[in-house]
């Protein structure tokens, strides 16, 4: 009997690998076609200001409008597409509708709205991402300081040099610059003083408790405090309660952002969102 059941389990085991495969491989074919089927969609996150809950900007968000599947969040896509160099060719996409979309508010008389959008780490090593980045930007008058791009400290990993090479051309392109998830890579303490960056983005990792735990709080001081002496704004991430937002503005944080102001929304629901708002 003992052995029949181990028969069982590995059957099942083998099934459970089969189901797995056959699961990433319709994944895969999908997302090999979601770009040329336009499938891709992005939302907008606020920033918003410490001081005076001005709106600095939005974060820009890639979402997968997968047929028969719904949306699917990027924690599930973006691992694979990188793993397969389609975050190439999906990441220029990002950056040309970012550009695009605000173009488009500036038009409809939104005033000149700040994005930012995430980079992978092929894109920051892809030769054409100067020039791409520089042709979106002339095609829709975009101007220096309008778009924004976020990098986390493991980009920076592999090939420091390089990375910071390609990031100060990107600065000469007039695009601002922001380490995302900041505190959670493994740590570009030594860099960070030669990075062309603009803000720290503090990981949600440590606001979550940071109205609770005095070593979370701590934390956020610190890094708070190391930015602004190297003359770096820093963002928060993840701020979901009043608690959190209070402790945060305690701690001399200059821009929120998270559920508690708003969670990403479509482009066409940021006109309603910024009614009777000031934008920075
Ligand atoms: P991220 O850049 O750190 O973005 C922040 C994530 O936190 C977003 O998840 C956002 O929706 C979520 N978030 C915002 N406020 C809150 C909050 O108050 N509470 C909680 N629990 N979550 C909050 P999302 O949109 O699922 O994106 C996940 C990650 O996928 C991003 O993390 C980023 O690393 C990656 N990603 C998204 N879009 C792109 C893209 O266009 N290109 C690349 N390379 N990566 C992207
Ligand atoms: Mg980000
Ligand atoms: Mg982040
Ligand atoms: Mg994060």
């Amino acid at each position: 009997r003992a052995k029949n059941r181990g028969r069982d389990q590995v059957c099942r085991y083998t099934a459970d690998l089969a189901a797995i495969a056959s699961h990433r491989l319709a994944l895969e074919s999908d997302l090999r076609a979601a770009l040329a089927d336009a499938q891709f969609e992005l939302h907008y996150q606020p920033k918003i200001g410490s001081a005076d809950g001005r709106v600095m900007g939005f974060e820009a968000l890639l979402r997968w409008n997968r047929p028969g599947h719904g949306r699917v969040s990027p924690l599930e896509f973006i691992p694979l597409a990188e793993e397969l160099g389609l975050l190439v060719p999906i990441g220029a996409w990002v950056i040309t509708q970012a550009c695009r979309q605000m173009a488009q508010w500036r038009d409809q008389g939104l005033g000149r709205i700040r994005v930012a959008v995430n980079l992978s780490p092929s894109q920051l090593k892809s030769a054409d991402l100067i020039d791409g980045v520089r042709a979106s930007m002339t095609s829709h008058g975009i101007e220096p300081n309008e778009l924004e791009m976020e990098v986390t400290e493991s980009m920076m990993m592999d090939d420091p040099e390089q990375a910071i090479a390609t990031l100060n051309r990107l600065r000469g392109e007039g695009v601002r610059l922001s380490i995302d998830d900041f505190g959670t890579g493994y740590s570009s303490m030594a860099y960070l003083k030669r990075l062309p960056v603009d803000t720290l983005k503090l990981d949600r990792n440590f606001i979550t408790g940071i109205d609770k735990d005095t070593r979370d709080a701590d934390l956020c001081a610190g890094m708070i405090a190391l930015a602004h002496k190297l003359g770096l704004s820093v963002i928060a991430e993840g701020v979901e309660t009043e608690a959190q937002r209070s402790a945060l503005v305690e701690r001399a944080c200059d821009v929120f952002q998270g559920y508690l102001f708003s969670p990403p929304m479509a482009a066409a629901d940021v006109a309603a969102f910024l009614k009777g708002k000031v934008v920075a």
